[in-house]
């Protein structure tokens, strides 16, 4: 037998953004627990703006299992909260509202800014780098800073020690800013790989007195330069079964109708301040307008190079949410709209 430390982690009820929590509990197994093995447990609702005082309870129901490199026996519990009677989920659970689909497949590449002392790492204090331009994919200290690549580095590693889908990171456009991108079968399978990377890179950049700013537009140009900033994307690429199966122009065009009818659904849910990063600039699409395109990245849905060659076949890419968007909430509204559109 050993002590296992079980860190349960959990989204709080803040808005529009909810964050991370987590704390740990100490239990004994014969081996790595599964998640079957994994206790139902509980928080006070009412410091985390999911209840009131006098009816404090959440619950806490653990959903995936991954081992922490981190911590000796350590391990990282996913869990979903829940209403004091086990059944009914809480309203900030937007896990809960995914149709599971087994064939739905998601890659989500997360887009985010290192911040210290109130500015992006890297920036010259209470001023400005030089233009855009060598950052993206650069190397070297005055285009990637000091300790950005060592986190990163770090966050990979424990990703994958974690049995996380991590495919691939790289520097981006803004100094200070980063991707790494995630992939998972399932319709809710990436997005709950994706809060956990998010959870471990949060917690490693404590000892460096770095946060993550994951909202979506954190540096606005100033009134009296013309330097404009990237902001961060959560682009969001998904797969059905028909449309990587079959295809085809006319189910496509379908389905292309279906996401401009539900245009504002997806918005809403696609992440906050999003109307400061789709201006129709930076690779992205007006967030009032719905538009497609063979390889577009100013398009809201982007169709891979070999997807009409492939016969309209394969993934399609929605660059529309934003860094700061709830995987789960994006996921489960990609589900629905494809579900609405018939395969006959
Ligand atoms: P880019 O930056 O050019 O948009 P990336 O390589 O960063 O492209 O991201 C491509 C994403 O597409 C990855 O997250 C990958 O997992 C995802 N992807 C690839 N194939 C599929 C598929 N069949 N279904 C869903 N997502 C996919
Ligand atoms: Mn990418
Ligand atoms: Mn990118
Ligand atoms: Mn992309």
């Amino acid at each position: 037998m050993a002590k296992y430390k079980l860190e349960y982690i959990w989204l709080d009820g803040y808005k529009p953004l909810a964050s991370l929590r987590s704390k740990t509990q100490i239990k004994e197994f014969s081996s790595f627990p599964k998640l079957a093995d994994l206790p139902i447990w509980g928080f006070d609702g009412s410091s985390t703006q999911q209840a009131e005082g006098k009816t404090s309870d959440c619950k806490l129901h653990p959903v995936a299992v991954y081992p922490d490199s981190t911590r000796k026996n350590g391990v990282l519990v996913m869990c979903e909260v829940y209403m004091p009677d086990d059944k009914t989920p809480h309203p900030s659970n937007s896990r809960a509202s995914i149709p599971d689909d087994p064939d739905t497949w998601f890659g989500f590449e997360q887009e985010y800014f290192f911040f210290k002392d109130g500015s992006p790492l890297g920036f010259p204090k209470g001023g400005y780098p030089g233009p855009q331009g060598p950052y993206y994919t650069g190397v070297g200290y005055k285009n990637v800073g000091c300790v950005a690549r060592e986190i990163v580095e770090k966050h990979i590693d424990i990703c994958l020690d974690a049995g996380i889908n991590l495919e691939g990171i790289n520097a981006e456009v803004a100094k200070g800013q980063w991707e790494f991108q995630i992939f998972g079968k399932g319709s809710k399978n990436a997005a709950d790989q994706m809060w956990v990377a998010r959870y471990i890179l949060a917690r490693l950049c404590e000892s460096y007195g770095i946060d993550i700013e994951w909202r979506c537009k954190p540096i606005l140009a100033p009134f009296d330069q013309p330097l404009d900033w990237n902001g961060s994307g959560m682009h969001s690429n998904f797969s059905t079964k028909f449309l990587r199966d079959k295809g085809g122009k006319e189910y496509f065009e379908k389905l292309m109708a279906a996401f401009k009818k539900n245009i504002d659904e997806h918005i809403a849910v696609y992440g906050p301040e999003n109307h400061l990063r789709l201006t129709g600039l930076h690779e992205t699409q007006s967030i009032d307008k719905f538009s497609y395109g063979l390889s577009d990245r100013g398009a809201s849905i982007r169709m891979p190079v070999n997807f009409i060659a492939n016969g309209y076949r394969g993934y399609l890419e929605d660059r529309r949410p934003n860094s700061a968007a709830d995987p789960y909430l994006v996921a489960g509204r990609i589900v629905k709209t494809c579900q609405s559109v018939p395969t006959k």
